[in-house]
């Protein structure tokens, strides 16, 4: 198994703690992986930086070029890579091999497209006797962290749009789960110049921390919690270095009376509970327009108690564990004080699974109310919250009393409604009839504390450039 990390085109065993990587479907450990030490940081910042003026002056089809080689190999090995994520995050393995790794891939080889046809404006005569001009260049050297969530695919979200833009990157990922993402520096070596990809293992608070605080990055985009995003705020006030965040979420799903109950209880069925619920834009926080309210809640319980949980190989398996025994404890905590009010009902799951490993039940929480925990709070695992609304303006005004802003789905067959409801809601996503189809083309990320700037899209590649004017006199 490759456990080094990459720096300066080399892969180098980390000299830093060494921590145990564990399978959270037996609870086993299955690597141990050394920590790049903070001198192995600064090394790797330094070989940013020396990549950084041939690389922000390779032609965008170079890069583009290098980005399809990368995107080709991670698909010659689509098996190894998704038994290897499996293994680390207990996902089925169906699951990571027909709907993350395509992603993974696919958002490659859309910012090695990207990359060749950045939009600007035209340049002109705006003073008299002087043409004026835009470029979009490079921001600078970046510094990556990834959570554990999907590994693998937030290496490629935030190593693609960096590359394409000609920034080389130390990319960090989570100390839970950095297998496939050190397997994926081990090919990446073989393929960009030395020092363009560095990739370090290690936790936040020692390797991330001596990333975040490296006086030479310019750069550093997290997918993460808000807790980290401070520390990088905190370390940005004394650098002025740029941030880029994607943090947490508490996805609102409208469900008004004249939806679809059939494709509402299929979709949350599905996108709930998909990743464990582990997932930024879960749709966790349902709001049930009253006439429908109960017998939608008695659907969805029968539905939800169904899914097929278990190990990555299992029959038929649905959904796996969470990522760990820590945050086991962290989901079961919030459903224990949910039971503990008294208008809360437990309709399904609601307990751990008694099994190796970090299971925990489908779990649905109805008749919350708007101001309870389990309705305000990140749970970040396979629960959900039920609340009954009333009206389209109390459906919006719980949906935006939220301190986040990332994603949220309106099921309704009223056009107009669904265009009111979607131009007043405060995210940055919104689905219609459908929640959770994400795409290479599209940008992903949010408003208030869920961050800002965008994974995804040509929005992606542009947060990785600077805007420059360029103006020339004619004389
Ligand atoms: P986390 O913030 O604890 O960890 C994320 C990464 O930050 C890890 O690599 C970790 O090692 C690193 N880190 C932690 N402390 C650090 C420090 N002081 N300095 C530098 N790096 C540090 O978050 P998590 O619990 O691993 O991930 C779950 C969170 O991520 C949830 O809040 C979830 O909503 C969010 N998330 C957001 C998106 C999105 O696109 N908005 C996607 C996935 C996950």
């Amino acid at each position: 198994m490759q456990i080094k990390s990459l720096i300066d085109g080399v892969l180098v065993s980390g000299e830093g703690p060494i921590a145990p990587v564990i399978n959270p479907a037996t609870g086993k450990i299955i690597a141990e992986v050394p920590a790049a030490s903070a001198e192995q940081v600064n090394a790797a910042v330094a070989a940013a930086a020396a990549a950084f003026p041939k690389w922000a002056r390779s032609t965008p089809g170079e890069r583009s070029a290098l980005l399809l080689a990368l995107a080709d190999a991670l698909e010659a090995r689509i098996d190894e890579f998704a038994e290897l994520e499996s293994l680390n995050c207990g996902k089925p393995l169906h699951s990571v091999k027909s709907d993350e790794m395509p992603l993974t891939i696919d958002v490659i080889r859309f910012m090695a497209g990207a990359a060749r046809c950045i939009n600007g404006t035209r340049a002109g005569e705006y003073v008299e006797g002087f043409t004026s001009m835009i470029r979009r260049d490079p921001v600078g050297i970046v510094g990556s962290i990834a959570p554990w969530n999907y590994p693998l695919m937030m290496a490629a979200w935030k190593m693609a749009p960096a590359l394409a833009a000609g920034c080389p990157l130390i990319l960090k990922p989570a100390e839970l789960t950095p297998l496939t993402t050190l397997r994926l520096a081990e090919i990446a070596a073989d393929i960009f110049p030395k020092g363009v990809i560095n990739v370090i293992a290690g936790s936040g608070s020692t390797t991330g921390n001596a990333l975040i605080n490296h006086p030479q990055l310019e750069f550093v985009s997290l997918t993460g919690g808000p807790a980290t995003a401070s520390r990088i705020l905190e370390a940005s006030s004394r650098s002025l270095m740029h941030t880029h965040m994607e943090l947490g979420g508490k996805a609102p799903v409208l469900i008004f009376d004249d939806a679809d109950v059939n494709a509402v209880v299929e979709g949350i069925r599905g996108a709930s509970f998909f990743n464990a619920g582990q997932d930024c834009t879960q749709p966790c926080r349902l709001y049930v327009e009253d006439k429908i309210y109960d017998n939608f809640v008695a659907d969805l319980a029968m539905r939800v108690s169904s899914i097929q949980v278990g190990g990555p190989t299992d029959v038929d398996v649905e959904m796996g564990p969470v990522i760990s025994a820590r945050h086991l404890d962290h989901v079961s905590g919030f459903v224990e004080r949910a039971k503990s009010l008294r208008h809360t009902e437990i309709v399904t799951g609601g307990h751990r699974l008694d099994r190796d490993g970090f299971f925990y039940a489908p779990t649905v929480v109805a008749n919350a109310l708007q101001q309870d925990e389990i309705v305000q709070k990140e749970v970040f695992g396979p629960v959900i919250s039920v609340t009954r609304f009333k009206g389209v303006e109390q459906a919006i005004a719980y949906a935006n009393d939220s301190e986040y802003g990332l994603a949220s789905s309106v099921w309704t067959k009223d056009v107009g409604k669904a265009m009111k409801v979607t131009s007043e809601l405060r995210c940055g996503i919104t689905w219609v009839n459908t929640h959770g189809v994400s795409t290479a083309e599209m940008p992903h990320g949010g408003m208030k504390a869920s961050g800002y700037g965008s994974d995804m899209s040509v929005y992606a590649l542009e947060d990785y450039t600077t805007v420059r004017h360029v103006q020339f006199a004619h004389r």
